[in-house]
């Protein structure tokens, strides 16, 4: 069927955008769906009428990656803008630089460390008898032992997922650096950036190709998977299978938007370690794109809670329980035909926008390898569990 087949594309995202454009590159008629009135999804911008600004409108979005290949794709949709991501964190009335370096230690400690002094220094205040830390918080108290850990990570970790830190695994927290230097740069990776009009920009001209027809405003059921040699999915795999083990964990979140004339809080992203403080963090849109002016400013309050029915789902939760139900929903799907899982919400993880365009990359050259030799294409490219 190759260059002839008939192709449904669900979710108008970053997954299903570079899917369809791979597989319309290769011949492939390919209806693409999203249930929004836009396309984009997660990574969706806006410019705000009143004030000229670039909004993130489901919360700010930094490209990052070490992908030579993904970062030159990108690149060939859109111009992307120099852009590093600097995180300041308020805790107990003061502001502190993120993630944790010599200037946090410094201040937090109110010492003058030089880089070998700090880390010995850490040393001292970490908790060693730990070997082998299982835990978030254990993993917290190995690393920067427990003052740094309740100003900065106890708090806001009970905010972001809603449970104590003691039932979250360790690698949520191997995310983060530790530096004994100054550098206060959020990512390691080698590029780094914003594109300069927008990711919707940048998702619309992926999309843009004669062979991809888009359909929003249309929630794909499956009923209609039949009409199409082969379905790619990108929303949520509980809600593809009716959620017949019930639906999986997901934190949503609702985002108190407000408008400033001036600069709110000088820098894009301000976290609040203290749990009294109800939201996780404060972004200011403006200084996402820092080649632009605007006198007037969009920010966002975040606040985390857990999604229920006609939420948003934006992070998964992955704790035991929720492995448990995703591997049953993942043998059920392993029986429909005709159909990839694909994106954060279809393989139930949370995926940077690097690692969606990677995997997506390769689930269409699976595809049409697959289909040149006249071989089944899986039910999933990456195991979800
Ligand atoms: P989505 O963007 O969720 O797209 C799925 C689409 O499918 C949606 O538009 C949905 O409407 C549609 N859909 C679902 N079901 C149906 C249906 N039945 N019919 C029709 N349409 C349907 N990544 C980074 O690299 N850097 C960041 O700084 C970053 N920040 C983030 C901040 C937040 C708050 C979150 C939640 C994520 C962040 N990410 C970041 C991750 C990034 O959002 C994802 O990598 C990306 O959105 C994944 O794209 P996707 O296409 O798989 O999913
Ligand atoms: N985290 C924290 N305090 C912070 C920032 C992050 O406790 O100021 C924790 C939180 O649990 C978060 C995890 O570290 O989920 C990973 O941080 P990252 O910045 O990668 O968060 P995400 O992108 O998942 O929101």
């Amino acid at each position: 069927m190759r260059g002839s087949g008939r192709i449904a594309v669900v979710g108008a995202g970053l997954s299903g955008a570079v899917i369809g454009r791979e597989l319309a590159q290769a011949g492939y008629r390919v209806e693409t769906f999203d249930a929004r009135n836009h396309i984009g999804g997660n990574c969706h911008t806006e410019r705000d009428d009143g004030t000229g600004v670039m909004v993130h409108v489901y919360g700010p979005h930094i490209f990052h990656t070490d992908d030579t290949e993904v970062w030159n794709y990108v690149n060939g949709f859109q111009t992307f803008m120099p852009y590093k991501n600097r995180v300041k964190t308020t805790s107990g009335g003061q502001v502190y630089s993120l993630p944790v370096n010599l200037h946090t230690i410094n201040q937090f400690f109110g010492r003058t460390f030089r880089p070998d002094e700090a880390r010995a220094f850490i040393e001292t205040v970490a908790d060693t008898t730990i070997a082998d830390p299982q835990t978030f918080e254990e993993q917290a108290l190995r690393f920067v032992g427990r003052d740094l850990y309740e100003a900065f990570f106890k708090g806001y970790t009970q905010k972001q997922w809603g449970c104590s830190p003691t039932e979250l695994p360790a690698s949520i927290l191997k995310r983060l650096p530790l530096r004994f230097n100054y550098e206060d740069n959020y990512f390691a990776h080698k590029y780094q950036g914003m594109p300069e009009h927008g990711y919707t920009a940048m998702i619309g001209a992926i999309l843009d190709h004669p062979a991809i027809r888009i359909h929003l405003g249309t929630h794909f059921r499956r009923a209609r998977t039949s009409d199409f040699d082969h379905v790619f999915y990108s929303g949520p795999i509980d809600a593809w299978l009716d959620h017949a083990f019930g639906p999986l964990g997901y934190r949503t979140l609702d985002f108190e938007r407000f408008t400033y004339d001036g600069d709110y809080q000088g820098c894009a992203v301000m976290n609040y370690g203290d749990v009294d403080v109800p939201y996780t963090r404060i972004t200011e849109h403006k200084h996402f794109s820092p080649w632009e002016e605007h006198r007037g400013s969009v920010c966002y309050r975040e606040f985390s809670r857990a999604s229920g029915p006609g939420d948003i789902p934006y992070y998964p939760v992955r704790l035991v329980r929720d492995k448990e139900q995703l591997t049953r929903y993942v043998d059920r799907a392993r029986q429909e035909t005709a159909i990839t899982f694909v994106g954060r919400l279809g393989t139930y993880r949370y995926l940077d926008m690097d690692v969606t365009i990677r995997e997506a990359l390769d689930t269409a050259r699976l595809f049409l390898a697959k289909a040149a030799d006249r071989a089944a294409m899986p039910a999933f490219v990456q195991s979800p569990v």
